[in-house]
């Protein structure tokens, strides 16, 4: 039994319902002049919300331009600040559309504009580009920007890499202090860690679901239904949200219903989503049969290893460990595991123009990956935002025969 691509599985209403009470949260407290925290991805929301900060995430609204298609109409007026087209597409997008005064949160739930920051805070575990784009923020609009600093491309993590990066969450902890909303409690910050804990460890075992044949949702599922672990980490609702979700998926895994009809490939994604291609990707992907079962980029938010009784070195740890921070063979030991785990038969390497630290296909991982594997590989050009950068009839064709090789092995004696 099958579900159409780009499935609506029942916990879809409850998703939009609890992201329509966020937002309208961040601009009730814009309205009121509550202090609302402007934090990356995997930057520490759980400090933010433990001292009483309202948490807004930029790089979700660089998703919703790219999903909504409008960066492609806003960026030129960032490329005109200077900021070159061929950095991340999700800054350009965003501060496209803060010169433009405009933001698709005012069609899909009622804000006039962004939440205005009374601080900026950032971690440099994924990228440099997240402090330069906080950074013109903070000139443009006057607040502070204070962040964390991480080392990167990493084997192994040391006890002193985490005691540096400890240290710096410690010192961002006295800085906020004059900014935030409540004092700094240990308790305070230990329950919004066992809770930001308590989702990752349900958004994992969701994920793991699609270790079911036929598979109950793909990569384009875990894309939409990964909005409350970024944005809702450290709060009851992302927990309450990931169980529910999880229960929903197990049911299905277990009475066979596959979120492709005729599940006949089975395809890991490494690398960002095309946001403004997610629809016509799936759809292409469904009718050929196939399930994209696995990525790096939605596993990022398995933050499990915090440790409420040991909060600053858990943390530091947790936020150095995301993929995006390690070596080239780490991330490629991790690739080959996780596909074998979901029984994948080929890769999907996306080369996101405007974002090489999601990008993993540059320096021959595809070709080492395929050796080590036996697996056929496919590298397709594309961008998270950009659309100048990706052609749809030509992934088609690339597709296609990446599909025939799989048939070709699937025959093979
Ligand atoms: S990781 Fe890539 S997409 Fe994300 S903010 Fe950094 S450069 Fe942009």
């Amino acid at each position: 039994m099958a579900r159409r691509p780009g499935i609506r599985l029942r916990a879809k209403d409850q998703l939009t319902e609890i992201m329509a009470s966020y937002f309208s949260g961040l601009g009730q407290a814009d309205r009121e002049g509550r202090p609302v925290a402007w934090c990356t991805s995997v930057g520490p929301a759980e400090l933010l919300r433990a001292m009483g900060f309202e948490v807004y995430f930029p790089e979700n609204h660089g998703a919703m331009l790219g999903a909504t298609r409008t960066a492609e109409h806003v960026m030129p007026l960032a490329h005109s600040q200077g900021f070159s087209p061929d950095i991340c597409s999700y800054l350009t997008s965003d501060i496209g559309a803060f010169l433009a005064g405009m933001t698709p949160l005012t069609k899909s739930h009622g804000l006039a504009h962004v939440p205005m920051p009374a601080v900026l805070v950032f971690n440099t575990n994924q990228c440099r580009e997240v402090k330069d784009w906080f950074t013109w923020y903070g000139r443009k609009l006057g607040v502070p920007v204070l962040g964390i600093h991480s080392p990167r491309g990493l084997d192994a993590i040391d006890a002193e890499l985490v005691a540096y990066v400890a240290g710096q969450l410690r010192v961002l902890k006295d800085d906020l202090a004059p900014i935030a909303p409540v004092p700094f409690h240990l308790q305070a910050l230990q329950r919004t860690m066992a809770l930001s804990k308590q989702a990752s460890v349900l958004w994992r075992e969701c994920l793991e679901t699609t270790a079911a044949s036929p598979a109950p949702w793909t990569f384009f599922d875990h894309t939409i239904h990964m909005a409350p672990i970024v944005v809702l980490r450290g709060t009851e609702t992302a927990v309450s949200y990931y169980r529910s979700l999880l229960e929903e998926l197990r049911a299905l895994a277990s009475t066979g219903q596959g979120a492709v009809p005729g599940e006949r490939f089975r395809i890991y994604w490494e690398g960002m989503p095309i946001w403004g291609r997610l629809r016509a990707l799936s759809e292409l992907f469904s009718e050929r049969g196939v399930a994209l079962v696995a990525s790096t980029y939605c596993n990022s938010w398995i933050l499990e290893g915090q440790d409420p009784q040991d909060p600053w070195t858990s943390m530091a740890e947790t936020y150095l460990s995301i993929f995006i921070c390690r070596s080239e063979a780490f991330k490629q030991a991790y690739i080959i595991e996780k596909a074998r785990e979901l029984t994948a038969g080929g890769f999907v390497f996306h080369d996101s123009k405007t974002c090489p630290h999601n990008t993993n296909s540059r320096f021959g991982m595809p070709q080492r990956i395929c050796k080590a594997t036996g697996l056929p590989v496919l590298v397709l050009e594309g961008d998270l935002n950009d659309p100048r950068c990706f052609s749809l009839e030509e992934a088609r064709v690339r597709i296609e025969v990446l599909l025939e090789q799989m048939e070709e092995q699937e025959g093979a004696p």
